[in-house]
């Protein structure tokens, strides 16, 4: 893995061969449902609902088990954003699920701090199937 110096103007670490960095950068396309200087949101390639979107910070936090307390003010962006973009995408009185998967046992695949926001459709279990 090859880490990047911190930015000096924003102190953000990017990880050049991590997939939400490179889309970050721009270097890989992917059309944003929202974004602002701190996040970003994207429809998820595989998606397992009808609405199923990623929001991202655009800093390369590893999972919610790397997150410090700096960045207590990141972490209620991000929320406010799953918030955001369920009423930008009409399932926010219908419902919808938001989920974080961390670590190995927890099934995440992307070692990039995201959230799934899923809808549009009625969800079952504890998960993202
Ligand atoms: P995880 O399994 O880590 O919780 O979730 C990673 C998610 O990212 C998966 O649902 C996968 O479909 C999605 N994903 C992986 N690569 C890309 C990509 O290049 N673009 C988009 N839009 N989603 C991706
Ligand atoms: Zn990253």
């Amino acid at each position: 893995m090859v880490e990047r110096a911190p930015d000096p103007g924003t102190g953000e670490t990017m990880n050049a061969s991590c997939i939400f960095c490179r889309i970050a950068a721009g270097e890989i396309p992917s059309p944003r449902v929202y974004e602002d200087e701190h996040l970003f949101v994207i429809r998820d390639i595989n998606p397992a609902a009808p609405v199923h979107l990623l929001v991202i910070p655009r800093e390369h936090v590893e999972s919610v088990g790397a997150l410090e307390e700096r960045h207590a003010e990141l972490a209620g962006r991000l929320l406010l954003a799953v918030r955001r973009v369920a009423e930008q995408e009409g399932i926010a009185g219908s419902g919808f699920r938001m989920v974080a998967n961390t670590g190995r046992e927890g099934g995440q695949t992307v070692p990039h701090l995201h959230l799934h926001v899923l809808g549009g459709r009625q969800l079952t279990g504890h998960g993202t199937a």
